[in-house]
């Protein structure tokens, strides 16, 4: 098959309350950095953006940085019309502070309340100007993770999305494996177990191919 352009979003995303303080999550960039890698395996190209994680990229990926959820929303959109696949693993903060600081507060004997406004959901930005790519969404879920996978999928308009079990604790976060179900836009699903991080991702980048493919036959 002629290689494909995989456009994959991995870690997490940050957001600063003054210089030294953000709110983020525990995302560790694995999976994203998995699937960056499984895809470069099977011959095809890859634009990794990557949130703050501490792994070394796979050999062969363009790695783009980015901090924010705008920053990684403006790296998403700017490659999208230059990949055939996104496979977006990267848990984005969907609250920002209001303000960021421009110095560090100091404390006081005081209680702070943070103002939180939202951020920009990147995958609804994707579908509107999508133009035949292949969509792949991940669901990080503690409770009711199925039917929250099936309403991302459709609300997201994806092609297909990974629902992944975290755990009532999160502990799903760092993990080295996964357990997982997957949905398609077509109504499949797929119950992948418990498995390896780099055998979901293997899963996902066979999965990209096919999907690419039904979507050109019926272009
Ligand atoms: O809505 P939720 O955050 O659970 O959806 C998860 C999926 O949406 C993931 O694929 C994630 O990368 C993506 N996402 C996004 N922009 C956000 C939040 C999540 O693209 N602001």
């Amino acid at each position: 098959m002629k290689p494909l352009r995989f456009l994959v979003s991995a870690g997490p995303t940050r957001e600063y309350i003054d210089p030294v303080r953000f709110i983020s999550n525990p995302s560790t960039g694995m999976m994203g950095f998995a699937v960056a890698k499984a895809a470069l395996d099977d011959g095809h190209r890859v634009v990794l953006v990557t949130g703050p994680v501490a792994l070394e990229p796979p050999r062969g990926a363009r790695v783009v940085r980015v901090v924010t959820a705008r920053d990684m929303r403006r790296a998403v959109l700017e490659c999208l019309p230059a990949c055939d696949v996104l496979v977006m693993t990267a848990a984005v903060g969907d609250y920002r502070p209001a303000r960021r600081h421009a110095r560090k507060l100091h404390k006081t004997t005081r209680a702070l309340s943070l103002t939180l406004v939202r951020t920009p959901d990147i995958l609804r930005d994707v579908r509107r100007r999508a133009t035949g790519q292949v969509l792949i969404g991940f669901a990080a879920e503690t409770h009711r993770i199925r039917s929250s996978a099936a309403r991302k999928l459709e609300a997201k308009g994806l092609d297909m999305i990974v629902a992944n079990d975290v755990g009532s604790e999160g502990a799903g976060f760092g993990a080295r494996d996964l357990r997982a179900w997957v949905l398609f836009r077509s109504g499949a699903t797929a119950k992948l177990g418990t498995m390896p991080k780099r055998r979901v991702a293997r899963y996902i980048v066979r999965a990209a191919e096919r999907l690419r493919k039904e979507k050109q036959g019926n272009a």
